[in-house]
């Protein structure tokens, strides 16, 4: 059964159009209609034909949505709200797929304080954006987190369990501080580091930037995949989540200090030990089929 017939979604990028791919491969007959500020976005969505319609203005997108997804970056959601706050039918389900939840769940509760608002946070992506980065099956077997505030309406959050179920995605239920806290030591603390190194290699000046791209395939590649995300998106993500992010840097910046004792007075063990650890964590990771055990990600050699 379909949990929503009537879909909008505002943000036609990587995530927005892969969410419209994936409906029209999974639940062909719900009618989509798309929105995004940018109009060359709208052309190029328009021109894919993924959507029932684009609109030129986030009103008009939800005038008779059951379900409406706000795709934009995690700083925008509160803006978007308030454009289309008049038009929102009053029994539509409001929800985002933004990085970071306590902050969103608030600016979208202060914007629509009547409306139902269960946000979620599919938890898979790729360092592409745009409406051409997009693809149907970015969710299969990948965890798509909702967190309901306290009291909202089980019914609204079985419905948009079904629909991500339906996408292919694994539902799990939390509470947004707890997400926020669990995805700043799995993404967000990854990306500050991966954004670290790669400006501290380009920044060296006894190390021609010729030498760092040549020589990159001794492991700083993997963290330039990571250091090309989307800027504005990652902008908003950490001054959104700002204590968990700064709660885990600060633990980060304390067993790097540990680390770097560990080398200075030559403590093998000690070094041995923490990655033996971490090894198991990567056994885990694969064994869980959150990622693939090809060696070296897979890349041709
Ligand atoms: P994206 O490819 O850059 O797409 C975002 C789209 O939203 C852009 O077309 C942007 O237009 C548009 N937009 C920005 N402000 C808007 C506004 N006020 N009204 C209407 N449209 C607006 O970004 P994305 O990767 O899909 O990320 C979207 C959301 O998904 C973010 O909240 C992010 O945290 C979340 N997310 C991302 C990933 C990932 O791996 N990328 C994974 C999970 C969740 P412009 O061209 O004008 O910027």
């Amino acid at each position: 059964m379909l949990p929503f017939a009537r879909l909008t979604i505002i943000g036609l990028g990587l995530i927005g159009s892969s969410v419209a791919r994936a409906v029209r491969a999974q639940m062909p007959s719900v009618r989509i209609i798309g929105h995004d500020a940018d109009p060359v976005v709208r052309a190029r969505s328009v021109a894919l034909g993924i959507y029932d319609d684009v609109t030129d203005t986030a009103g008009a997108s939800v005038i008779d949505a059951d379900l409406v997804i706000l795709c934009v970056p995690v700083g925008a959601m509160g803006s978007v709200a308030a454009e289309f706050a008049a038009d929102l039918p009053a029994d539509a389900i409001v929800s985002d797929v933004g990085s970071c939840k306590q902050s969103v769940v608030d600016a979208l509760t202060a914007v629509l304080p009547t409306a139902t608002i269960i946000p979620a946070h599919p938890v898979a992506g790729t360092e592409k954006s745009g409406p051409d980065a997009g693809f149907s099956t970015l969710f299969k077997g990948r965890w798509c987190i909702l967190t309901p505030p306290e009291h909202a309406p089980e019914a609204a959050v079985e419905r948009l369990r079904s629909f991500w179920q339906q996408l292919g995605a694994d539902v799990e239920i939390m509470d947004a501080r707890h997400h926020d806290m669990v995805l700043a030591v799995t993404s967000h603390l990854p990306h500050l580091i991966a954004y670290t190194i790669v400006g501290t290699a380009d920044d060296l000046e006894g190390v021609t930037q010729s030498e760092v791209i040549k020589y990159s395939a001794g492991g700083f590649r993997d963290f330039t995949r990571i250091a090309a995300s989307d800027p504005v998106m990652w902008r908003d993500v950490f001054l959104s989540n700002k204590d968990a992010v700064l709660e885990m840097l600060q633990r980060f910046s304390e067993d790097l200090s540990v680390l770097q004792r560990a080398i200075r007075y030559d403590k093998g063990d000690e070094l041995e030990a923490l990655f033996a650890r971490t090894r198991n964590i990567r056994r885990s990771i694969v064994e869980q089929g959150q990622d693939d055990d090809a060696p070296d990600f897979g890349r041709k050699h």
